[in-house]
């Protein structure tokens, strides 16, 4: 006999970009515009600080919390970047942003609570929700340009509001909140019981100033913030990030960080702090020109879309073929040999996601195929 699972458990489905993407890998020479990770590779510099670790037999059990000197240096980075004032108390590396945000969640939610989520959102959001009983409130942002609108948000918050989530830059989207939309929300969850969840993954790699929550320092015990090493540093197999919050709330996420993965690995921290001295700039320029790239080609063929000033997505609108996203996606693949994410996995429907974490001649042939794509509907 089959025990019963975990309930929430049970309610899960495997990612619909997963799925999408296995469809395209089985479609022989489709072009994919699916992939969320850099083509580049990890820098030498910082694989080179990794072999040394390696090499010093930094092999042994580290702190939870991550490295002093890493969470030093990342303190100073946060501060001479963004004007932040953690301390090394209030940092914890964590197994890239995916498990901070795991913890941020988990550890601050109850079964009941309600999360306000911006759609169209990154899935995982509503994911570790529903793992920990959580009711998602999604707010929808499609018809204010991906801005938050604030008195949509005044009304969605209840006394049983626990936390919003912020993303800016935005996947899907790309678009980056306004100063406007932020003291918008300002406005809505000051002095209110409410944690602000600020999923800062994309915020190195913006074409435009990137105005950042985490910036009204009057507000931070309310703030939780989720960086990762995955996004501007090539490195996503590494599985490295780091989240920052109020002593006293971090004190406690230690517990559940430490019950879950004890600490992430000694010899992969040598080389986040070698990451955090890296130039980005280049790598900005290259995803910029294909930002460019893309919008001119999805701007002929008629596509419509927000304009991204970060992150590496675009996000147009198929509402005029009268599809819904899922079998848009399905034909693009089976008859016009390219894949797109569509909008239904992040819960904005009438939108596909295009990715250009590839070459110039691959967003090229892939979007060539989906202007004769569109030409057959
Ligand atoms: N947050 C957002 C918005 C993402 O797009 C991703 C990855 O695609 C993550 C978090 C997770 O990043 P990591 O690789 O650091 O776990």
């Amino acid at each position: 006999m089959l025990p019963a699972m975990n309930r929430e458990l049970l309610t899960l489905e495997p990612s619909g970009i997963r799925r999408f993407t296995a469809l395209a890998r089985a479609t022989p020479g489709c072009a994919m515009l699916t992939i969320g990770e850099p083509d580049l590779n990890t820098p030498e510099p910082i694989k080179t600080a990794c072999k040394q670790a390696l090499d010093a037999n930094k092999t042994h059990y580290p702190v939870n919390a991550g490295d002093l000197e890493l969470r030093q240096a990342v303190c100073a980075f946060e501060a001479a970047r963004n004007g932040y004032d953690y301390a090394e108390n209030e940092v914890l590396i964590t197994h890239g942003a995916t498990e901070a945000l795991f913890v941020a969640m988990r550890g601050v939610l109850n079964p009941g609570d309600e999360v306000i989520v911006p759609t169209p959102a990154f899935g995982l959001y509503e994911t570790i929700a529903r793992l920990a009983g959580a009711v998602v409130v999604p707010l929808d942002t499609a018809r204010t340009g991906f801005q938050i609108d604030e008195a949509a948000l005044q009304a969605a918050i209840t006394p049983k509001t626990k936390l919003l989530v912020l993303n800016s830059p935005n996947n899907p989207t790309g678009v980056v909140y306004t100063q406007a939309t932020l003291e918008g929300v300002r406005r809505a969850v000051e002095g209110r019981p409410i944690f602000v969840l600020c999923d800062d993954v994309y915020s190195q790699l913006v074409y435009a100033p990137c105005p950042l929550f985490a910036r009204f320092r009057a507000l931070r015990e309310q703030l939780l913030v989720v960086q990762s090493f995955s996004k501007p540093y090539a490195m996503t197999g590494w599985r490295m990030g780091y989240l920052m919050g109020d002593a006293r709330v971090i004190e406690k996420l230690l517990l559940y960080h430490a019950a879950t993965v004890v600490s992430v690995a000694s010899y992969a921290q040598d080389a986040c702090i070698e990451a955090l001295r890296q130039d980005v700039a280049p790598t900005v320029r290259l995803y910029r020109a294909r930002r460019d790239r893309m919008l001119a080609a999805l701007d002929a063929m008629g596509l419509p879309a927000a304009r991204p000033e970060g992150a590496f997505y675009v996000f147009p609108s198929i509402a005029r073929y009268g599809l819904s996203s899922e079998e848009f996606c399905t034909r693009a693949i089976t008859e016009g040999r390219v894949a797109a994410v569509p909008g239904s996995c992040f819960g904005a429907e009438g939108y596909i996601r295009l990715s250009y974490c590839c070459s110039a001649e691959q967003i090229d042939t892939a979007l060539a195929r989906l202007a004769a794509f569109l030409k057959t509907l």
